[in-house]
């Protein structure tokens, strides 16, 4: 097992509800350590750049504008198999899909307002780390 780091973001639903400690508590429970962490309120354009590789389906722009629609907790992730473990905490990508005791089943508001983003492969989790993250940013 390596110790891998992953991007992960606390989406507007879940900063408005005030859910950001239940969530972490989330993370650290399953033995992830948030060893970089910043709230922001991101712009369209941040918002459009983050998920460019979407930009053809259907539900990018919707998607954008949620995100947007308040402030995000981005934030690094490190731990054995951190990318499919922290994919495991959050469950599946619609709320109605995810496993019993997972974030997005026991908080997500809908497919699209799901509380939590992570990578979903090595490579991508590199880009999206460095797209919130300088290094000196991360500790750990
Ligand atoms: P993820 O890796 O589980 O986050 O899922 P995807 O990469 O497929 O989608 C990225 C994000 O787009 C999801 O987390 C949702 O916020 C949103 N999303 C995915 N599918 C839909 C959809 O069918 N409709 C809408 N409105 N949003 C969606």
């Amino acid at each position: 097992m390596a110790i891998e780091r992953t991007l992960s973001i606390i989406k507007p639903d879940a900063t408005r509800r005030n859910l950001t400690g239940q969530i972490n508590a989330r993370f650290e429970d399953a033995g992830l350590r948030i060893v970089a962490q910043k709230r922001i309120q991101l712009t369209l354009e941040q918002a459009q750049g983050f998920y460019a590789v979407h930009n053809e389906r259907a539900f990018f722009y919707d998607l954008c504008n949620f995100m947007i629609s308040g402030q995000v907790v981005a934030q690094v992730l490190e731990g054995k198999d951190a990318i499919a473990k922290n994919r495991e905490v959050m469950g599946a990508t619609n709320p109605a899909n995810a496993d019993e005791g997972t974030i997005r089943k026991d908080f997500a508001e809908s497919i699209e307002a799901n509380s939590v983003h992570g990578s979903d492969a090595l490579d991508t989790a590199a880009w999206e780390i460095s797209y919130f993250f300088s290094q000196i940013e991360i500790v750990g």
